[in-house]
């Protein structure tokens, strides 16, 4: 007999990942009929119009954007004036921007407006849940304490009352809980760096487009912002991003200023500072009996190319699409041949990422000079030979 069910699937979480899954599923033909609960303690509200851009904003590729169209919530994310970035200009510390080993993207050369586009986290996230809260997701503030699995269903846990569902989906981020408590393992290893965000003025225009600078301490990133400023990534060592957390805001905006070789000019801090541990993780498998894993829970990558959430959004749209193929044929969306065919096609895709990036970070760390001389060769490469780049471009729109 089956369990009687209070939900067909329960989502732990709901940030970027977690809302996207609850927006798919009940704004896609295939699976809005499925009864969906979003449980998250501290669900992201839209910011309000006076509000000053969050601290936190992400490079979103083109399939993001496309994801977050689809379901209806890229107009309120246009709201918060996310930037078009149309070039990515790459170089390597010891050379400079304007030299010949200088890797540059353009979307032009693809025959695409812009390559993506840097927005608030916080309003991608709140766009997201107020469409699923439209479309009929119940959403209920509260951590999720508890997970029991078994064939015919699985049970969540919140404060003060036990929900059983078909499926339970853990989007509850890089120290997953629910990962925890399915006894799903993993592998990873924290980078010896953290990353320091702010906002900055900067003396040149930006020109729509994000640099990236590898420095021997780690990459330091400028992304464009509409208003005219600056977003800062900048991986560096512990001490160092300690240090400038904690200075005053004209030593703060010389130190990028210097780190990021005058390209824009003298910057100046026109925000909160914050920083990140980086650590690279891979859940051995993205699901377990009635569970299935999705965003940072299940795998977390190093910054400098932006592809987190990104990945994120693979998973989303993967997971909806299987169990919507499921649904069609009559299967139950939750049993392990549903999930097994999410796991495989986005474990496969994220390791690679995953693999191809902490090369990257590998290849930029390593300070001998013939590997400092290759890496910089490589650069030109790629910049000169053009089916190469447009592979590069792709992969960047998240083709
Ligand atoms: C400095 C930095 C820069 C980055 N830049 C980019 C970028 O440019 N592009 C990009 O693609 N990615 C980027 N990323 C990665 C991106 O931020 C993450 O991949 C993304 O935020 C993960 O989203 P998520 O929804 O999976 O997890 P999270 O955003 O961590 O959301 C998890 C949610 O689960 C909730 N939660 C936690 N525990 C529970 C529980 N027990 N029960 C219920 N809910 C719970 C939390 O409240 C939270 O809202 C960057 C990361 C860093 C650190």
């Amino acid at each position: 007999m089956t369990a009687r069910r209070d939900f067909d699937v329960v989502i732990a979480g709901g940030g970027m990942v977690g809302a996207a899954v609850a927006a798919l599923l009940v704004t896609g033909p295939a699976t809005a009929s499925l009864k969906v609960a979003l449980i998250e303690p501290r669900p992201a509200l839209p910011p309000r119009p006076e509000e000053p851009l969050d601290l936190r904003v992400s490079a979103l590729s083109r399939a993001a954007q496309n994801l977050l169209t689809a379901v209806g919530a890229w107009p309120r994310v246009l709201e918060r004036q996310p930037c078009a970035y149309e070039r990515m200009i790459v170089w390597d510390g010891a050379a400079p921007v304007d030299g010949p080993d200088t890797l540059v993207f353009d979307a032009a050369d693809a025959g695409e407006p812009d390559l993506g586009h840097i927005a608030e986290n916080r309003a991608v996230a709140a766009a997201l849940i107020e469409r699923a809260v439209a479309a009929g997701v119940v959403l209920l503030s509260s951590p999720v304490n508890g997970l029991e699995l078994a064939e015919d269903a699985a049970w969540v846990t919140l404060d003060e009352r036990r929900l059983a569902a078909g499926l339970v989906v853990a989007s509850d981020g890089a120290d997953s809980k629910l990962r925890g408590l399915a006894a799903v393992e993993g592998h990873g290893t924290a980078y010896p760096q953290e990353a320091v965000v702010g906002h900055l003025a900067a003396a040149h225009s930006h020109g729509r487009a994000a640099r990236q600078r590898f420095l021997p301490s780690g990459p330091i990133a400028l992304l464009p912002l509409a208003d005219g400023r600056v977003s800062l990534v900048w991986s560096t060592t512990p001490e160092q991003a300690a240090e400038l957390v904690a200075m005053g805001e004209d030593a703060f905006g010389a130190a990028v200023t210097r780190a990021s070789d005058g390209v824009l000019g003298d910057l100046q801090a026109m925000s909160p500072r914050a920083r990140f541990p980086l650590r690279r993780f891979q859940a051995d498998r993205y699901v377990a009996t009635r569970l299935a894993l999705v965003g940072d829970a299940a795998h977390l990558v190093h910054p400098l190319a932006g592809q987190g959430v990104n990945q994120g959004f693979g998973d989303a749209a993967a997971l909806v699409g299987e169990i919507g193929v499921a649904l069609a044929r009559g299967e139950d969306f939750g049993d392990p041949r549903t999930l097994g065919r999410y796991g495989r096609a986005r474990r496969a895709d994220n390791v690679l990422m995953g693999a191809a990036l902490d090369g990257l970070w590998h290849l930029f760390a390593d300070q001998h000079a013939a590997v400092r001389r290759a890496r910089r060769t490589g650069l030109g490469l790629v910049n000169r030979v053009a089916p190469l780049k447009r592979l590069f471009i792709a992969r960047a729109l998240g083709a």
